[in-house]
């Protein structure tokens, strides 16, 4: 259910957002299609998109904690056939960085999301229901007209983010269906508050999980409205399942920013794969966290330091100013040559074969050119 958290005689319950539907609440309400991520119990039915896993009790008119997957007449209703927005950028804007580099990325997002992080970078999207915005409606479109527009843009990949893909997972895989026959390489930015069914059934149209990790304990995630536990294991189980794999950690002081806490999430994270890379970004006070500084580029410095003590091989830096730009270039990891060079959250150099250190010949992981008829072009060459 949606709706603010609050402690009534000891114990805490939530208040529904308001008594009456918002106007983009209906239009969502009006663009669904019948679920197919969910099973039946005893109690009603369970919802498998996300690890919240909420149980609609049968007769109920439920809506999840998403917001935006509700029962109506006995039947799962899930988001479909819309975006509330789209961006055509350089793919590495996605904190992806071992995909495809230099070339451009069509990223589209919806509305709503399983957690409630106090700093979302995407709250308009994210947060629109819960915050009873009437700013926002969405753009109807189909699977065909959303690819069509990322191919006439000249994009290599179909990034769906901003808000929580896996909420909409049965849109995003009718488009990413379409992506895929149409060459385009595929991407989840996820918060990866991820179910086993939910990653199984994405995994035959998607390439890349991208992925948050926002905190090291139970207890941090439990102030975003999320668990840890979901989290890492849909990290192994995408592994496991052939994503190409990527984890983004937004460093946020005074409350993950602690470094044993970040070293417990270096050593979790070699322990799956010490070559996924992991992303350490700067915060920057925004939405409901305005109470803090940024993130100064030392500490996330020691963070990557101790990153790298810990074996991971891929270790980035970002969303800070211009001193740490060279933490954005991908190295190899035998002999430090740069491969890929970065400013601004794009490529200005790439060798011309990243997939092999052209001086030590070490194999450096990634998605460089699959799915694509050709190399990736250099980004000057992409106006
Ligand atoms: S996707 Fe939505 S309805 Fe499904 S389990 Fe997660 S929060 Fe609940």
């Amino acid at each position: 259910m949606v709706g603010r958290m609050i402690r009534s005689r000891g114990r805490e319950r939530r208040l529904p957002i308001a008594s009456h539907p918002s106007v983009l609440d209906e239009a969502l309400r009006a663009r669904t299609a019948p679920a197919e991520l969910f099973e039946e119990t005893e109690k009603g039915l369970r919802c498998t998109a996300c690890a919240h896993a909420c149980v609609f009790a049968r007769g109920s008119q439920r809506t999840g904690a998403c917001g935006v997957r509700f029962q109506q007449d006995g039947e799962l209703r899930v988001p479909f056939g819309y975006v509330a927005r789209t961006y055509v950028r350089p793919v590495e804007t996605n904190t992806i960085y071992h995909v495809a580099p230099g070339t451009l990325s069509l990223t589209f997002g919806m509305y709503g999301c399983d957690l409630r992080c106090p700093y979302c970078h995407n709250a308009r999207l994210s947060q629109a229901l819960r915050e009873g915005t009437s700013q926002e409606f969405p753009e109807d479109i189909g699977e065909d007209a959303l690819v069509e527009r990322a191919l006439a843009a000249g994009c290599r990949v179909l990034c769906a983010a901003y808000n929580e893909p896996a909420i909409a997972a049965e849109w995003v895989r009718t488009v990413f269906e379409r992506a895929k026959e149409r060459g385009l390489l595929t991407a989840m930015i996820t918060d990866g508050n991820a179910t086993p069914e939910v990653l199984r059934f994405l995994r035959p149209v998607t390439d890349v999980y991208r992925v948050d990790l926002k905190g090291h304990s139970e207890e941090e995630y439990h102030a975003l409205g999320g668990r840890l536990q979901p989290v890492l294991s849909g990290i192994r189980m995408a592994k496991d399942l052939g994503y190409w794999v990527e984890v983004v950690t937004l460093v946020v002081p005074a409350f993950n920013d602690d470094l044993r806490g970040l070293r417990s999430l270096a050593t979790t994270l070699a322990s799956i794969d010490p070559s996924i890379p992991w992303h350490l970004n700067a915060f920057q006070p925004r939405y409901r966290m305005r109470d803090r500084p940024a993130t100064s580029a030392g500490a996330l410095i020691s963070a990557a330091g101790v990153a790298y003590a810990k074996g991971l091989r891929f270790v980035y830096v970002g969303n800070v100013d211009g001193t740490t730009s060279e933490l954005s270039n991908t190295r190899c990891p035998s002999c430090h040559d740069v491969l890929i060079a970065r400013r601004d959250w794009r490529a200005i150099e790439i060798a011309t074969d990243p997939s092999r250190c052209s001086r030590c010949g070490a194999v450096i992981p990634g998605l460089w050119f699959a799915s694509v008829t050709e190399p990736p072009r250099n980004p000057g060459e992409l106006t």
